[in-house]
């Protein structure tokens, strides 16, 4: 039984109806139980077909033009992701920096896992690096607000490490799910390991990748460098600068 209060209920379980639909070949448990404040619904899932246990009707899919990406994405970080132990880092975390932003942006930045600021806070990109990526954005005219920040790893490696393949293997399928939900039409990766796996790990590095046009799931990929690396590479600034008035120009065509 999952507890979650201040919410409103009805809205909630509607983007529970929602999320099931949408990503049924996902699920495997036969029934669940939510309550919000005082109410409660059951919800059975069987053979891909869903019932809403206080109608005790099939429920069919109209429920897709009903997905909110706002409940889709509260849905999958309360339920599948803050309780996560898929690996060790959930053994050193205070932590888990799930992801924030506007879930229906057309503009996603994604970069590689939480450092010792998101992991205090449960924020990404709120250190010096984070400060950056905030001026970054303001600089092409949007709001951080206005745009979705994520990271592939969603627990602090220990001193900041590298993330291991394995780990990226396990925690990986959530930002793949964040991608599903929020739809964006322009994924800006900052630095290797977000921009490897994203565009694949076949490609040459990041300085020849860098503000080159790639695809993901029909979305649009500019890499740019990691403001980590700005900070230590200055000079570098510049290219990113360039990167952004392409990500500025295709955000702004974008519908
Ligand atoms: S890093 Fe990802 S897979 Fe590992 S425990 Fe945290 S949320 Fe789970």
């Amino acid at each position: 039984m999952n507890s979650i209060s201040d919410l409103d209920s009805d809205q909630f379980f509607k983007d529970i109806k929602s999320f099931i639909e949408y990503h049924k070949e996902y699920f495997t448990v036969s029934s669940a139980t939510f309550t919000v404040s005082n109410k409660s619904k059951s919800i059975i899932f069987d053979n891909h077909n869903m019932y809403d246990m206080e109608n005790k009707n099939k429920m069919n899919s109209e429920a897709d033009e009903s997905l909110d990406q706002r409940g889709l994405l509260m849905f999958l970080k309360d339920v599948n992701v803050n309780k996560c132990v898929k690996c060790k880092l959930s053994e050193t975390r205070k932590n888990i920096v799930f992801g924030e932003g506007n879930p229906s942006s057309k503009l996603m930045f994604i970069g590689e896992a939480p450092g010792a600021e998101e992991d205090n806070t449960g924020r990404p990109f709120v250190g010096r690096a984070g400060q950056l990526l905030t001026k970054i954005i303001e600089s092409i005219n949007l709001k951080r607000d206005d745009v979705y920040i994520a990271n592939i790893i969603k627990c602090r490696p220990p001193q900041n490490r590298n993330p291991y393949e394995e780990e990226i293997k396990q925690c990986s399928p959530f930002l793949k799910e964040q991608i599903k939900i929020i739809r964006p039409k322009i994924i800006c990766t900052l630095g290797k390991f977000s921009t490897e796996f994203i565009i694949g790990t076949d490609k040459e590095t990041i300085s020849i990748v860098r503000g080159k046009e790639f695809n993901y799931d029909g979305i649009t990929v500019i890499p740019t460098y990691h403001p980590s690396y700005l900070l230590r590479n200055p000079d570098a600034k510049r290219e990113t600068w360039e990167d952004m008035k392409k990500i500025r120009d295709l955000y702004f065509k974008a519908t």
